[in-house]
């Protein structure tokens, strides 16, 4: 085998060297960058699991596989990097000395070159799919400004697996069977149908050339691009939410001098990292209900203009000279935006690099709710009907235990300290006209049951979630110890409620404030007790049943079994699900205090959920959460489908079978 020229290494050392070179001075510059963040995040916790996130979430993407075509496109086109790694050792080294081989024992040699050639030839159907999908099916959530940058990373990484095919075919042109032809079918089959009359000698070194020049331009050129995932998504893996999903992160009002957030330097390290993970695959916004019905509200885009605000304002960050730069709300989202949001959580749940774009959200709404004293008009009268009454309906606090009277049941005050379980309402339940109706349903089923129950009555108040989601952390923080000085002062262990933000707060925001609690939700105990055969539902219902997830219940708490079972042990029922369920589920648009703030832009997303439901022909829209029956039932009013169309909680339905 020939040598190499002597100026080949030579070239080639300052090529690799300008490359390397450029590579790290902008990771270094990135590091910087990232490390400018103030906040302060605890992300070094439950470190083994932590490990298995990097494995299953990082390096085996489960995430990615939630839309399976892209995933098996990413996948092999991922792979292939990952195996190819190795046969770009061998073919830069070749550079330096040619004929050199890894140390791989002989036995595995052919192997390895047959799984480098397969994944190469994947990427290649990959980057065909991939080209396909960006230039002929062309999905709107990719139609960004990221698409050229895209385009230029699917030329580059086909540039670099094509070229290891031609510099295989070559190498067997040249070597014969000491490059183990039998091993490289698809290099083989190039020879032989393209490049078997060319000299090979020849096209060897064009080949090298070009993959080498390829590869390390690639490497060059990653961070500068949306490509910076490859290696940001990795340390965002590893550094996954480990807190429950439905907990925001408290603000320790006593130490904090500025609220929330309104500059990018003023979240956290991780937060930051985001926007350098992003892919731009457009999943969240793809997902979110505020865009899809035409609210000034893109996910994707909070999380790239973040990063590009990182970047652009970057210098004068690192030299502390940042006044008079425009704000969050000038470059990365609106106000108006960021008000609209739902706090559903189908963008975070969706990213499959695991962005958490909500807890940005609620930092800019923190900001503009306690430094600027911002909020709609009618949220602001919402949180005063809270601090004066402890409700947002802003009905006499002292009218919260009516909807009981009559029905014998003990307040933990008086007569109920046998009581198993605390009865938490919750305000929609006290106070709402319709929602009573299903807390009259639920309190019956279990003295049906036999349960031993007691309610808090006037001492309940509300849990603070419109607050806090709201960006009124003082108001949430104050209704919070409120309500666990009353919880514990009653020596409270087990809750039940039937309202899914009381839930997530009780039992995933409280522990925050010392409170820990058992907390269940209404659709669990009800299913146990049906099982336990202490609820036998007996009279049919035959009618056809959807039942609508809410956000709070499902995406953040994972409970979507438990209410279906409810009504799939109701006789003769039909039950069908509409397209977006489960954890899929469409908001109803009530979340993040939007129950309380006007909806004026675009369709209101529960018209849109409502649309969903309709397609599905049910006689009956089943719900297990107060604000979702309040919004399914203004829907169906609105749009006359009223007779059409029955709205109940679970409990209701259940209770009409015993
Ligand atoms: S939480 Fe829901 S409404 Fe808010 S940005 Fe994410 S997807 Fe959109
Ligand atoms: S934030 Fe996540 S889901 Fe949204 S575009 Fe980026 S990677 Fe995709």
């Amino acid at each position: 085998m020939a040598s190499v020229p002597s100026w080949v290494p030579i070239a080639l050392t300052a090529f690799l060297a300008a490359c390397i070179g450029i590579f790290l001075h902008r990771l270094w510059y990135v590091v910087r960058l990232l490390r400018t963040g103030k906040a302060r995040e605890k992300r070094w916790d439950h470190f083994s699991e932590r490990i298995d996130a990097l494995i299953v979430l990082g390096f085996l993407q489960r995430k990615v596989y939630r839309s399976l075509p892209v995933g098996v496109l990413h996948s092999f086109i991922f792979w292939a990097f990952v195996l190819l790694g190795t046969s770009v050792v061998e073919i830069t080294a070749q550079g330096y000395a040619r004929g050199w081989q890894l140390p791989v024992p002989l036995a595995l040699n052919g192997p390895l070159y047959f799984a480098q050639e397969l994944v190469a030839v994947l990427a290649i159907v990959g980057i065909g799919m991939a080209l396909y999908r960006r230039y002929v099916v062309r999905p709107k959530k990719l139609m960004h400004e990221g698409f050229l940058d895209a385009t230029i990373v699917l030329m580059f990484i086909l540039g670099i697996v094509t070229t290891i095919l031609l510099y295989n075919a070559a190498d067997i042109g040249l070597r014969g069977s000491g490059a183990s032809p039998e091993w490289k079918p698809f290099s083989s089959a190039l020879l032989s149908v393209s490049i078997a009359r060319l000299d090979p000698a020849l096209w060897w070194w064009v080949f090298w050339a070009a993959h080498v020049a390829l590869l390390f331009s690639f490497l060059a050129y990653i961070l500068y691009s949306k490509h910076s995932h490859i290696l940001f998504a990795l340390f965002n893996a590893f550094w996954v939410n480990m807190e429950p999903k439905g907990a925001i992160k408290p603000i320790d009002l006593e130490k904090t001098e500025t609220f929330g957030v309104h500059r990018v330097e003023q979240l956290s390290l991780r937060q930051l990292l985001d926007g350098f993970a992003c892919t731009e695959c457009g999943r969240c916004t793809d997902n979110c209900p505020a865009n899809a019905t035409g609210k000034p509200l893109d996910p994707m885009r909070i999380i790239t203009n973040m990063r590009d605000t990182l970047l652009e304002q970057g210098p004068a960050i690192l030299a502390g000279k940042t006044d008079g730069l425009p704000d969050m709300f000038q470059t990365v989202h609106s106000e108006e935006g960021i008000w609209a949001c739902t706090t559903c959580y189908a963008c975070v749940y969706e990213c499959p690099v695991m962005i958490e774009h909500v807890p940005k959200i609620i930092d800019m709404r923190r900001h503009m709710v306690l430094t600027e004293g911002k909020m709609p008009p009618e949220a602001m009268e919402t949180m005063r009907k809270i601090e004066q009454n402890y409700n947002p309906w802003g009905i006499g606090w002292d009218q919260r235990g009516k909807w009981a009277e009559g029905m014998g049941i003990p307040t933990l005050a008086e007569d109920g300290h046998d009581a198993e379980y605390l009865f938490w309402v919750g305000c929609a339940g006290s106070f709402d006209e319709r929602n009573r109706k299903v807390t009259q349903a639920f309190a019956r089923l279990l003295q049906k049951a036999g349960v031993k129950f007691a309610v808090l009555g006037a001492e309940e108040k509300c849990t603070g979630d419109p607050a806090r989601r709201i960006g009124n952390e003082y108001l949430f923080q104050m209704l919070a110890k409120m309500n666990v000085e009353t919880l514990d002062k009653h020596g409270v262990k087990k809750i039940v409620t039937a309202c899914p933000h009381c839930f997530n707060t009780l039992k995933n925001e409280y522990p925050q404030f010392g409170g820990n609690y058992e907390v269940i939700h209404h659709s669990q105990l009800l299913a146990e007790l049906i099982d336990g055969g202490r609820l036998k539902p007996a009279n049919p219902v035959a009618k056809t049943v959807t039942h609508h997830d809410s956000c709070y219940l499902g995406r953040y708490n994972d409970i979507y079994d438990e209410p279906r079972h409810v009504l799939e042990v109701l006789p003769q029922i039909k039950t069908v699900e509409m397209g977006r369920c489960r954890d899929k589920g469409f908001c109803c648009g009530a979340g993040g205090a939007r129950m309380w703030m006007e909806e004026t832009v675009g369709e209101k997303v529960n018209h849109r959920r409502l649309s969903h439901i309709m397609e599905t022909g049910a006689d009956i829209v089943a719900t297990a959460c107060p604000y979702c029956l309040i919004m399914m039932d203004d829907a169906a009013k609105t749009k006359n489908v009223d007779a059409q169309l029955e709205r109940a909680d679970i409990a209701e339905l259940l209770e009409r079978t015993l």
